[in-house]
């Protein structure tokens, strides 16, 4: 006797908190019990005879290959604008630059709207549409803001964002273009938030700030199974990571815990660093620290928009996954962070984004301190296109750029 693939779609809600259960086919936004994010959970016991690695052979290259472990149950809701299967590519002369001799480039920047936002927004704006919402708003550092209105688009759902007014003018373009209702303000990313919760409280909208709805995560835990299926079925040693809200970190540990329930690894992990920005570093302080929670950082400031974030949600999810990992946090400043988008351009052929540049420099650093070893398999997250940051100063430092004439 056969055994019929389980119903597509989650069983339930689970608090990030206390482990508290909550029902997973109505809007939710953070736990009832704790406030605190929420994860989805699947039925991994029935899904795993059926969703298996070879099954996913000829499958699309794309997020949605993942659809058993995802929680959309419609799958009219499933996009295609290309969202995730982005490369991984080799790079073996950055690699030597740094001392090491295995890394490679994970190339979020060949997702729609150049950023791996669009990963987390395709699931939050699919499942928000398919429970009911009729429109939706979220305050954003930039590329979480035009992920949202290409979904938004896409699914016929109104987005309305929220920005700090020198969000780079590439990504404010693109989130008009995109159709979206766009407010700029003066202030950071909190501010934003602030701004949103009021209008969504008056309005009615559905809020999709970063972990405070439970679908971004899952968007963002693809990276995880694709890492594991791009590396032929393993994990790197380390996964060195821009952190801002943090949905990535926390849903690349999510998709590996899933992935040993699903037989496909066992209790092995890559070891996860968290890069921050010198002048904005509450995680990489708090972990620093030995703290459980983040205190919020003051007069945050850095040219990488996305990590950007004086307080997030998710601090004590991100900690938590840096101290299981057995890995850590990396602060780089601004500097930094330019001249290793220069060379990760002319090592690798990516042009990279200041938070993608900040990983390099992370590991340099972790290199220098004996925390990276030369034989380790390292991924390094390029989050975004450099091009959605033209415009701004330091792109690339001048010291670095090739003599014209
Ligand atoms: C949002 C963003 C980040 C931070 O990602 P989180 O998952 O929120 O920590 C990093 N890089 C870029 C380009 C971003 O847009």
């Amino acid at each position: 006797m056969t055994i019929p693939p389980p119903a597509r779609g989650a069983t339930h809600l689970e608090c990030t908190r206390c482990g508290a259960t909550q029902e997973s086919e109505r809007l939710a936004g953070v736990s009832g019990c704790c406030e605190k994010p929420l994860f989805v959970r699947y039925d991994l016991d029935r899904i795993r005879p059926h969703f298996r690695p070879p099954d996913l052979n000829g499958r699309r290259p794309d997020l949605w290959r993942y659809e058993e472990v995802l929680p959309v149950r419609d799958p009219s809701f499933q996009t295609r604008l290309g969202e995730g299967f982005t490369p991984l590519i080799a790079v073996p002369r950055l690699a030597a630059r740094l001392g090491l001799s295995r890394v490679w480039i994970k190339e979020e920047g060949q997702n729609p709207t150049g950023s791996f936002k669009a990963r987390g927004l395709a699931l939050a704006v699919a499942r928000a549409a398919e429970l009911g919402a009729k429109e939706v708003a979220l305050p954003s550092a930039g590329n979480a803001g035009s992920a949202a209105a290409a979904y938004g688009a896409a699914l016929g759902l109104p987005v309305h964002v929220v920005v700090p007014a020198d969000t780079p003018a590439p990504i404010v373009e693109e989130i008009r273009a995109l159709g979206a209702d766009l407010k700029l303000i003066d202030g950071l990313i909190t501010d934003c938030g602030r701004i949103v919760q009021e209008a969504v409280h008056a309005h009615g909208w559905f809020d999709l700030s970063t972990l405070k709805e439970p679908y971004r995560v899952e968007g963002k835990k693809t990276m995880g199974y694709e890492l594991y299926e791009q590396l032929d079925a393993r994990l790197p040693d380390a996964i060195v990571y821009p952190t801002g809200g943090g949905t990535g970190l926390i849903g690349m540990w999510k998709a590996f815990e899933e992935m040993e329930r699903l037989g496909w690894i066992g209790s092995e992990r890559p070891r996860m660093f968290s890069v921050q920005a010198e002048c904005c570093a509450p995680i990489v302080r708090a972990w620093e620290q030995g703290m459980e929670e983040a205190e919020p950082w003051e007069n945050a400031e850095t040219y990488a928009s996305g990590l950007r974030v004086p307080r997030a949600i998710g601090d004590f999810l991100m900690l938590r996954v840096l101290r299981e990992s057995g890995g850590g946090g990396v602060a780089v400043p601004d500097s930094a962070m330019a001249e290793w988008v220069a060379r990760i351009g002319a090592d690798t052929g990516v042009f990279a984004c200041p938070e993608g540049g900040a990983t390099a420099a992370a590991a340099e650093v972790l290199v220098a301190r004996g925390i990276l070893r030369p034989d380790d398999e390292v991924v390094l997250f390029n989050t975004g296109s450099g091009l959605k940051y033209v415009g701004m100063t330091p792109l690339v430092p001048a010291h670095l750029q090739p003599a014209e004439g």
